[in-house]
């Protein structure tokens, strides 16, 4: 479904991903490991639409990202993103945050969509009003309202207690059982270990 083929990023002169080759298949939930500064936000960035590699290709499904005219709608229609800062708006309640990602959605949908979450009962507080594991699942469920095809998650857990930690991933296993393609950066190996791959990057490239 993702292809990446010799895929090498540079920052200026700073080489931080060399001649990555990788295929992620529908409905597989992969876990990008390493240590810090290793390349794997560079990867998932690259993966998902937001970096541009300095050279090589990314394909999703048959298209070249490179042919890719209108991004922003590939991305709406295709990818959710979760990043380990939950960016949700503090003065909007979790419901209108959700709406904000999909205006089309209608109360009933959303509620019934946190139930599925089991965070229903957090869509009108704020979230500065609940807890860090409960932000996060909301913004899990704000990256999922758009029913996309894959999720990137960038150390999803980095401000998570192991509990939650392991709560998000075990959403991640169930979502990707329903067929939905997740790839996650994440420094914790032992989390990881829930996926159906791990590719450990190290110093830019992959440990395999
Ligand atoms: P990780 O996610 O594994 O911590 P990164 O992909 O963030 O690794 O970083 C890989 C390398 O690229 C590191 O040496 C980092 O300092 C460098 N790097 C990351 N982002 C930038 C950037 N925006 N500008 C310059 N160098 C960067
Ligand atoms: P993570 O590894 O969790 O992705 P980092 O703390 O490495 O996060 O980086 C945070 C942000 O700073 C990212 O957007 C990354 O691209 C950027 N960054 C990382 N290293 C550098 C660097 N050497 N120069 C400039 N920006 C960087």
């Amino acid at each position: 479904m993702i292809k990446a083929i010799n895929l090498t990023h540079y920052y200026n002169k700073d080489k931080a991903l060399e001649n990555i080759n990788l295929e992620i298949n529908k409905g597989e939930f992969v876990c990008l490991i390493g240590e810090s500064g290793s390349g794997k936000s560079t990867l998932l960035s690259n993966l998902s639409t937001l970096l541009k590699p300095t050279s090589g290709d990314i394909f999703y499904e048959e298209t070249n990202y490179k042919n890719i005219k209108n991004i922003d709608s590939f991305r709406k229609e295709n990818i959710g993103f979760i990043f380990q800062f939950h960016y949700l708006i503090n003065y909007l309640t979790i419901k209108e945050n959700i709406k904000l990602a999909n205006e089309k959605a209608s109360d009933d949908d959303i509620s019934t969509f946190l139930n599925s979450l089991g965070i229903n009962d957090l869509k009108n507080k704020y979230p500065t009003e609940i807890s860090g594991g409960q932000r996060q699942r909301a913004s899990i469920a704000r990256a999922l309202i758009n029913n996309p095809k894959v999720i990137f998650a960038d150390e999803p857990t980095g401000n998570l207690d192991s509990q939650n930690s392991q709560k998000v991933f075990e959403m991640f296993k169930d979502l990707s059982k329903k067929g939905t393609t997740i790839i996650v950066a994440t420094h914790d190996k032992n989390l990881a270990q829930i996926a159906n791959k791990i590719y450990e990057v190290k110093d830019g490239k992959i440990n395999k």
